[in-house]
This record gives structure tokens, C-alpha cells and sequence, in this order.
């Protein structure tokens, strides 16, 4: 037998598999899908691999059947990628220009990337001779029966289904277990018991009525909660009353929730006639793509909700993807109380017994929802009946490096692969997806109203030039500090976001005007107050903040900028009684710190909430009748084509949090650009408008989605070489792709070095170009010869970030 395998080797071009000779004893074991250990090169160096094809015919490669090696050992006793995952490894490859390798181990599950123990599992069905291979015990681990010379026979239980496969997980925190109780006395012993009671030991005989009410065993947490603690209940056991138990439970970061029911709710004629039309797609099978385009707080997750529980109805499986699931701890909770322990979640904050918890919930087919990440694109789900992305435009569905994917693009793959329907769902449909809509390649379905009776949210735009005139400097415009002191009369929230794109705290010396900049990177470093450092949030340098210049050695520092940090102390003197919680990367660095803050604030411990970007998303809290956007237009300079679309998106995203209770909600954006049509159509919380509008402004410029867009990049730790390298690569497409495709650059970055590497890009903008793929595919291949190897070069499709 014959396996081909493609290696993990990243010097080499190795995107074609290598054909291995594959020993007796694994036989019975090979599937395609399987991690082994291959030698590889001359020395036969051990690496890791992938099996993509089996072969028995020995006529396969008989050219290079003479030099024929032996794999040399399994990582895997079953495939860790199914059929489908492989075959959308391939469309990743082709589609991103990554190595076929690279996207491999992107799709593993993260649980297979940390140690873990293999071992067989004995079934009810062993014959007694059979039974003997386990030694008397149920388990048998892999190392084991390969050393006893088993693998094969227990290859071949396996197949006929006596013999499973577990796996457990080698960290500290293994298998967590929970302590059960149950009742040991009959009725008799217990009626028994209870009268031999003094009649002073009254927790006794609360406990033996409690004991006898009990139907089956409990969590110890149950009889805490009761008033027996853990010594009483030690105590009773030594008495012979109950026995204990360890037992296995899932590590569920949400348990702290209590997830009551959920019904569906009686939709609105848009939402029915939204979810008739994607069910109807979902029953005939068809891989349409729907762009569920609908106001803030339209209703747009209900249907989602309801198409899924259709497909379970219909014993079809679904995947839902968020753009960060620590920021949308309500969507989970909306998830897991409509469908319950069905559900799965994956995000990349969970440890790793975390993740592999829901991972074989998932591979047991206990989970048939999956609610995940960007990652979660790859959940080996089968028999999908829909998937569904929420807020489409988000970029973070983008991967920043190799491979560098879109999880739409790979939603649209899988969709066609089950033939199910995909929906894109936003209130700010990103412009390609939108246009796509308009050409008729995807459905348009719109909710163009809230189902509550609330109306959205009335917006003002101030002016701040004006206010800076009236010799008003602070954070806050006078309007804005009303409307605050209003809530906070009221008993009201506010929601306060600083826009920290293209925003920084730094430190300049007033006497000859040095900003302190990092050593590494072209870019101010950034002041922390918490940590007192500086920070360059490239590279990740850190150093003290100055006291003096450290050019002149003057002590006249200026410290700039407005942190949330300083703006939370600004807000704080100016509403000395507000209570005042504080969202970003410095109070949310602490695993599940995100979801204290916002229950917090739901709970009313706060009156105000101030942060960056992270809170813009999937609030719903009835009590927020106040939304402020500091400065709206921080990140309307930025040199990316994208930055007004982004700028739309934030404040419409943003102003969606206010009133979606019973009162009416209002929205103050500060900004020095109050004209520009970006702030001026958010403040209508007109999509439609901006759509037609930045469609006007990218046919003129040329941009995206009039033209495709590649953007090459190479880096290297001399100027010079990032620079050859760029322009010879630019060169050569020049030279032969047609005179229509249009070149920008090659120029330095934005920020030309970071982390000591410095980078240079030309990025292409075209229609169609018949030969562009073979070329981006061969400057990958390049990448690995000699000539390139220390020269990083990178392939962008469609790229999202400019800076
Ligand atoms: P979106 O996902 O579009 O932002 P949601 O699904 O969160 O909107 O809905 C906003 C609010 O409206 C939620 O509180 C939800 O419970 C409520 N809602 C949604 N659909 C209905 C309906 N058909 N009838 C009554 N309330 C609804
Ligand atoms: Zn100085
Ligand atoms: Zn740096």
C-alpha cells in the first residue's frame, strides 16, 4: 500500500505529495485525512504530514518506487480531516496562494495542535477472546498496542464497529469532573435513620427528608446551596447516607449563565417573508446566498434563529459565524437559550480542554449549531442545512496572514458543497456584497424597520470646530455633558465610544519638539497609564514613560492624546457621581474580562460605558437611551479606500445601541468633518444612500468592487532588498498581464518598518486577467528558492488593511 503525503517542510515547494510505502500494521488504519511522520530529504529527518491519497497499485509512481520509503509512524488513529475539509483545503490553496500544508494545519481543529493521548475503547460487542486484547481493562492505549504488535486486529474491531477511538487531551487541566452525591438508604433504612435522630440534631434530619425526596444523584452544589456544606456532607457520607461520585462534565464557559428557554417570536411580514425564502432555498437544496440587509435591531437574528430551528427539525446541522464572540456574549445567550446544549462555541479565547470539549460535542454530533469565529468556518459539521454570517462587513472575517482567507469566500465553497443556503446578514452590508445583491448573484431581502414599535434612534452631529471657537476644550461638547446629566438624573445609560483608529497618546518634548518613537518600527509609541510604559503596538516594545527628553535631556515633556484612560478621569470630574465602567485592550486583557464588564453594565452597576471599537457591536440593553461617538472622524484620514465605508459602518453600528427599550434613544456625534457624507448619512442612518454614494466615488477612483484588487508586499531587514524585490516582482506582472490592469506603487508602506523589517507593496487593481493566477502562483513558488528565501513576500487578495 501507498500513501501520498504532503509534508510540513516550509523551505521547500511543497505543494506536491510525496508517495510513501506503508507498513503491514497500518494497514488496516490508513484513511485519507490521517497525520503521520514521514523522512523526508537526505538525512530522512522525521517530519509530519498529511495523508491526501492512498493508493494499493504499486504501478502508481513506479518511478520513484526504487527510492520508496516506509512512513514512519501514525499521529492519528482516525482522520482529523474529513473529506470535504480536504477538498476545501485544495480551494484555499488555489484561492489564497498559501501552501497546501499551511492551510492543512489552519483547519485543525485547535485542539489537535496541543498534546494529545490516543487509546482504543472496548464496546459491549467484544467476544471474550476479543476482549482479551484490552487486558481486562476498557481502555488500551495507542502507544501500547502498537508496541504489543495489536494495531491490526484492533484496526480491524474497529471497522466492524467494536472498537472506538478517544482521545484526551495532555494538560493540566485534563478532564474536568464534578462531585455528585446520591442516597444510599433504602426507604426502610432511611424512615430508620431519621427516628434514631436526637431530637436536638435538626440539619440531620433536614438533610434525611431532603434525601428522601432526591430521585437521582446531584451535584454537591445542589445540597450547598441547601445549607449542607462540604463538611456536613463528608461527615454523612462517613455515616454511610450517601455515596460520592466524580463525574465528567464539559467545561462550558457560559455555565455561569442560566440559559431559561426561549420561543420564537410571532415574526414581522418582512422577517416571514425573509425566512420563507431562505427555507425555501434550504428545502430544495439550492446554494443561494442571501444578504439579509436590515435596520439596527431589525429582527435580523430572530430569523436567523428560526431557519435554524427548521433545519434541526429537519435534522440538518447549522453554523453561524459572529465577528468576535467575547464582544457578543448576547448572541451566545440568545443561541444557547433557543437550542440549549445543542449548541457549540468556538472562539479562539477558550483554553484548550475548553476547545476540545466543544470540539467532540461537535465530532459526537451532540452539537448540531455551531456559533464560532472566523475559524469556525472549518467545524467539520455535516449535513449543514444553512449557514449564516452575522455583520458580513466585519473585517476581522478576514485573515491577516497565510493564508490569508475570507470566511465568506469559504461559506460560499461549503454552501455549494452541502447545496444549502448561505446568509449574509448586516445593517451595513460591506459594498461588494451589496453590489452583488444589486447584479442579481445575491437575494436582497431587507428589514427596513424595528419590530418593537421603536422607532431608530435620533441622531445630532456637533460641530467641533464650533465648540474649540466657544473655547470649549474638552473631550465633551456642551450638548453631549446636557444630555449625559439628563441620563444621569434619569436613572438612564449612556454608551460612550472613543474611536481609537488612527488615534494615539504619545509623548513630544516642547523644547525641540522629539515625539518618542519606537526603536524598531517607524511609529510614535504609545502612552499606558495603567502599566505606566510606553508601547509600540507593532512590534510589541515596551519602556518606561520619560521624564526627560531623551534627545535634549529637557524636562519641559508633553503627554498628548486622549486615552480612554484619560478621558475616563476627564469624564469622572465632570459627573463626580457617575459611575463610569471602561471598555479596551488595557481592562479586557484578563480572560473572560469582556463579559464582566458588559454583564455589569446590563445589571445597572453603571451608569456610563465608555470605550473603543469593542463595544460598538450586538448591545442590546433596554436601559441605553444615550449614544456618544467622541470623535467620529479620527479614522477618515486614514490612506485606505475603505476608510469612509468603515467610518459608516462604526457610527450606524454605534447609534443602533441607543433606545432599544421602551424609551426613545438619542445619538450625539462629535466631529471637525460634520460635512462629510459619511458622518452626514450615518446621521440619517441611511445605508441605501451611502451605498450609492461610495459606489459613484469608487467607479471614479477606481476601486473595489469596480476592480479586483491583489496587493503584494515584501519585507526584508534591508531597505533595499524589500525594495528590488517589490519592483522586479511589479516587473514581471507589468510585463505580462494586459495593459488594462492598473498598478499602485510599488511604494514603501505606510509605516515603511516595523519590528526592523522594512516593507514595500504594489497593489493591482483589475478585471479580468486571464494569467494572474498562474503568476501570483508562481512568485509563491518563488518564495522558497534561494534567491527569495529571506526576502518575506506576501500575496493579498482583496486586502482589508492598507496601513
Ligand atoms: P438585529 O439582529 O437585527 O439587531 P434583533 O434580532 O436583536 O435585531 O432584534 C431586536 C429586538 O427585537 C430584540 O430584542 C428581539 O427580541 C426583538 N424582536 C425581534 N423580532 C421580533 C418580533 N417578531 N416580534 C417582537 N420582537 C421582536
Ligand atoms: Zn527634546
Ligand atoms: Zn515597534
Amino acid at each position: 500500500m501507498l500513501a501520498q503525503v504532503i509534508v510540513d517542510v516550509p523551505s521547500q515547494n511543497t505543494d506536491q505529495a510525496f508517495s510513501y510505502h506503508v507498513p503491514e500494521m497500518y494497514e488496516n488504519l490508513m484513511q485519507v485525512g490521517l497525520r503521520v511522520t514521514v523522512p523526508f530529504g537526505k538525512g530522512g529527518r522525521l517530519v509530519q504530514g498529511f495523508v491526501v491519497g492512498l493508493g494499493a497499485d504499486s504501478t502508481l509512481l513506479t518511478a520513484d518506487l526504487p527510492a520508496l520509503k516506509d512512513l514512519a509512524s501514525l499521529m492519528d488513529a482516525e482522520p482529523v480531516l474529513n473529506e470535504e475539509m480536504l477538498a476545501l483545503s485544495r480551494e484555499m490553496q488555489k484561492t489564497t496562494y498559501a501552501f497546501w500544508i499551511t492551510c492543512l494545519q489552519t483547519m485543525l481543529p485547535n485542539v489537535l495542535k496541543a498534546d494529545y493521548e490516543k487509546f482504543f475503547v472496548a464496546g459491549d460487542t467484544l467476544t471474550a477472546s476479543e476482549a482479551t486484547l484490552f487486558a481486562d481493562a476498557q481502555e488500551l492505549p495507542f502507544a501500547e498496542a502498537e508496541a504489543k504488535g495489536l494495531l491490526s486486529q484492533l484496526a480491524l474491531l474497529k471497522k466492524a464497529g467494536k472498537v472506538t477511538i478517544g482521545y484526551r487531551v495532555l494538560s493540566r487541566d485534563q478532564v474536568k469532573t464534578q462531585r455528585y452525591f446520591s442516597n444510599n438508604l433504602t426507604p426502610d433504612a432511611l424512615q430508620k435513620t431519621f427516628q434514631a435522630q436526637r431530637k436536638n440534631a435538626l440539619k440531620r434530619q433536614q438533610f434525611l427528608n431532603y434525601l428522601q425526596t432526591l430521585t437521582e444523584s446531584l451535584p454537591v452544589s445542589a445540597a450547598y446551596a441547601l445549607g449542607f456544606d462540604a463538611t456536613f456532607l463528608r461527615q454523612v457520607e462517613q455515616l454511610g447516607w450517601i455515596s460520592f461520585e466524580e463525574r465528567e462534565v464539559y467545561r462550558d464557559p457560559f455555565k455561569a449563565h442560566q440559559f431559561a428557554q426561549s420561543q420564537p417570536l410571532a415574526l414581522t411580514a418582512e422577517q416571514q417573508a425573509a425566512y420563507t425564502a431562505i427555507n425555501e432555498s434550504r428545502e430544495q437544496k439550492q446554494a443561494a446566498t442571501f444578504l439579509l440587509e436590515g435596520v439596527t435591531g431589525s429582527g435580523k437574528t430572530e430569523v436567523y434563529l428560526q431557519v435554524i430551528q427548521t433545519a434541526l427539525e429537519k435534522q440538518q446541522t447549522a453554523l453561524m459565524l459572529v465577528p468576535e464572540i467575547a464582544l457578543t456574549p448576547q448572541m451566545v445567550k440568545r443561541f444557547k437559550e433557543r437550542f440549549g446544549t445543542g449548541v457549540a462555541v468556538l472562539h479562539s479565547a477558550l483554553s484548550s480542554g475548553e476547545r476540545y470539549d466543544e470540539w467532540r460535542k461537535i465530532q459526537r454530533k451532540e452539537a448540531t449549531v455551531v456559533v464560532g469565529a472566523r475559524s469556525a468556518i472549518f467545524a467539520p459539521l455535516e449535513n449543514l442545512g444553512v449557514i449564516i454570517i452575522d455583520e458580513e462587513h466585519e473585517t476581522t472575517y478576514k485573515q491577516g496572514e497565510n493564508p490569508r482567507y475570507h470566511a465568506r469566500d469559504l461559506a460560499l465553497w461549503r454552501s455549494r458543497y452541502h447545496g444549502c443556503p448561505l446568509v449574509l446578514g448586516s445593517a451595513t452590508p460591506s459594498l461588494e456584497s451589496r453590489a452583488r445583491a444589486q447584479k442579481g448573484v445575491y437575494h436582497l431581502l431587507r428589514l427596513t424597520k424595528r419590530p418593537t414599535a421603536q422607532s431608530l434612534p435620533q441622531v445630532e452631529v456637533v460641530d467641533l470646530r464650533e465648540e474649540f471657537q466657544q473655547g470649549n476644550t474638552s473631550t465633551f461638547s456642551s450638548v453631549l455633558q446636557r444630555k449625559i446629566t439628563e441620563r444621569l438624573e434619569k436613572r438612564q445609560q449612556t454608551v460612550l465610544l472613543l474611536n481609537r483608529r488612527g488615534y494615539s497618546a504619545f509623548v513630544l518634548c516642547r523644547e525641540c519638539g522629539e515625539v518618542l518613537q519606537c526603536p524598531n518600527c517607524d511609529i510614535s509609541l504609545t502612552m499606558h497609564l495603567d502599566i505606566k510604559k510606553m508601547k509600540c503596538h507593532y512590534c510589541g516594545h515596551e519602556e518606561g514613560i520619560p521624564r526627560e527628553c531623551p534627545h535634549c535631556h529637557s524636562k519641559q515633556m508633553r503627554y498628548y492624546g486622549t486615552g480612554t484612560q484619560k478621558v475616563e478621569e476627564e469624564l469622572q470630574q465632570l459627573f463626580p457621581s457617575a459611575r463610569i465602567l471602561r471598555m479596551d485592550v488595557d481592562t479586557t486583557r484578563k480572560k473572560g474580562a469582556h463579559e464582566k464588564i458588559l454583564a455589569a453594565f446590563e445589571a445597572q452597576e453603571a451608569d456610563i460605558l465608555l470605550g473603543t471599537q469593542m463595544i460598538a457591536k450586538g448591545l442590546d440593553y433596554p436601559n441605553v437611551t444615550l449614544v456618544g461617538v467622541l470623535n467620529a472622524d479620527t479614522a477618515l484620514n486614514l490612506p485606505d479606500f475603505r476608510s469612509s465605508e468603515h467610518t459608516f459602518q462604526l457610527l450606524t453600528q454605534v447609534a443602533g445601541r441607543a433606545g432599544r427599550g421602551s424609551e426613545k434613544g438619542e445619538v450625539i456625534i462629535q466631529t471637525f468633518n460634520p460635512d462629510h457624507y459619511a458622518i452626514q448619512l450615518a446621521q440619517q442612518q441611511n445605508y441605501e444612500a451611502f451605498y450609492q454614494k461610495e459606489m459613484g466615488i469608487r467607479r471614479l477612483s477606481g476601486y473595489p468592487p469596480y476592480y479586483f484588487t491583489v496587493q503584494l508586499t515584501a519585507s526584508h531587514q534591508e531597505e533595499k532588498v524589500a525594495c528590488q524585490t517589490i519592483f522586479q516582482f511589479y516587473r514581471l506582472l507589468k510585463e505580462k498581464l494586459s495593459p488594462q490592469a492598473i498598478f499602485i506603487g510599488p511604494s514603501p508602506k505606510a509605516i515603511l518598518r516595523i519590528n526592523n523589517q522594512y516593507y514595500y507593496q504594489v497593489l493591482i487593481k483589475y478585471k479580468h486577467e486571464e494569467q494572474l493566477a498562474q503568476l501570483l502562483h508562481f512568485i509563491q513558488e518563488q518564495t522558497v528558492t534561494p534567491q527569495y528565501r529571506a526576502v518575506k513576500i506576501a500575496i493579498d487578495v482583496e486586502p482589508l488593511q492598507f496601513i
